[in-house]
């Protein structure tokens, strides 16, 4: 059965087989098509302007399972990742028990595979593996089932942590002997211990941005760079939000390295002066910056500096967030709303449509050596809609930008058989 809809582009009626998984949405809904629901999902999409795009690709989540689920599991984040236009993402490793080894990386692919079962939604995913100096063995193991290894350079959520030289140095090595790509969360360890030292006095949650400053994210850049150098390993560096990381990224880029950048929308729409209103809900690691860093990430989505957005998404229960200051966990949700802030954007006139479906489908393909899909998105490019903490689908049920009118919400998912 095929259901037709009429399209603004030049490519005008798009015919939809429903025969595969296809998906509604509406502000409170999600419906899969099927015959029944047929006549309702057309008339609804009836006189709405509506863009055809690639399914989208999120190269960096934390969707929780296993060992959190209480605050998100893959059967609330699947949903909440196909309302906001993704049929694709790839997962951290600090879950708990951390994903570190062949076992636990199969253990973590059973539990997904159930929970996505149970759901219905046929998202695509990959997972990295965890980087641990114990067990470098598991590499070659897990080589083929991993999409990367993910460093933390400096500790953040759950407890991987690399951050000596020497086990650094090797695993660029071991890594790019296999051909894998190194992702990293960039932030010196040893510099985040000694302003946490030097700031423990000061209680209010932007302090969180004074721990951890640029220079903290960019002398681990640096260093991953200098190794990706040595070592001629492919590297991916994340959620980059400052100038000095930007120059360094930049400079590696012209000597010819294979060094490639990720930028999250936290650090395009948020910035320290967001603490005021969202308190430990703007906290999350690399930390919010002032304005000035704000405009250069903007200026590194055009000239190329950055490759990719990715969401980051890293839910924490409200109630977690709301807990003082160093009890308080560093993370925010974003998969359902980083397409939306990104397509207001483009509206506004600030990224083409061109450059936004660069950064959220093709560089990140061409990135992870992914396939082919048919999969697509259909969005509303006109309809203006608030975001509301009752309608989203992750489990923890908060959004750091409620309250914002977006445009560009997905209307529509299919994926091709
Ligand atoms: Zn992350």
């Amino acid at each position: 059965m095929n259901l037709t809809i009429a399209l603004t582009q030049p490519q005008e009626n798009c015919i939809i087989d429903i025969s595969a998984p296809t998906f509604f949405f509406s502000a409170t809904e999600t419906l899969q098509c099927t015959p029944k629901n047929f006549e309702h999902i057309q008339n609804a999409l009836a006189q709405k302007k509506l863009l055809k795009i690639p399914g989208l690709i999120d190269p960096h989540v934390h969707f929780r399972t296993p060992g959190q689920e209480h605050k998100e599991n893959w059967e609330s984040a699947s949903l909440a990742a196909i309302r906001g236009g993704y049929t694709t993402v790839f997962d951290m490793p600090n879950t708990i028990p951390t994903t570190i080894t062949l076992e636990r990386l199969h253990a973590k692919k059973a539990l997904i595979d159930a929970q996505l079962k149970k759901i219905k939604i046929p998202l695509h995913y990959g997972l990295y593996l965890g980087a641990s100096r114990e067990h470098f063995d598991q590499i070659a193991l897990c080589k083929n089932d991993i999409i990367g290894i993910k460093v933390f350079m400096g500790s953040s959520t759950g407890e991987l942590l690399m951050d000596d030289l020497e086990s650094l140095d090797q695993l660029f090595a071991i890594a790019s002997k296999l051909d894998l790509l190194v992702a990293v969360h960039a932030e010196s360890e040893a510099m985040i211990k000694q302003r946490k030292e030097l700031l423990k006095d000061q209680h209010d949650y932007c302090i969180h941005s004074k721990i951890r400053t640029p220079e903290v994210a960019a002398t681990a850049v640096k260093q991953a760079i200098d190794l990706a150098r040595q070592h001629k390993t492919r590297l991916y560096i994340l959620h980059v939000s400052s100038i000095p990381e930007l120059e360094l990224i930049k400079a590696a880029k012209q000597e010819g390295l294979e060094v490639f950048a990720e930028t999250c929308p936290h650090y395009l729409f948020l910035t320290t002066k967001d603490y005021a209103h969202l308190q430990g809900c703007a906290q999350m690691n690399p930390a919010l910056r002032d304005p000035v860093h704000q405009q250069a990430l903007w200026q590194g989505l055009q000239d190329g500096t950055i490759d990719t957005i990715g969401s980051d998404h890293a839910p924490h229960t409200l109630a977690e967030k709301h807990e003082v200051f160093g009890c308080c966990p560093s993370g925010v949700p974003g998969i359902e709303t980083t397409f939306p802030l990104l397509f207001t954007a483009h509206k506004q006139g600030r990224l083409s449509l061109e450059k936004l479906l660069d950064l959220t489908h093709y560089n990140p393909k061409k990135l992870l050596r992914l396939p082919s899909t048919k999969d697509f998105v259909v969005i509303d490019t006109d309809t203006q809609r608030t975001v509301d903490n009752a309608n989203l689908a992750t489990k923890a049920r908060w959004s750091p930008y409620a309250g914002m009118d977006l445009y560009g919400w997905p209307v529509l998912m299919h994926f091709s058989h």
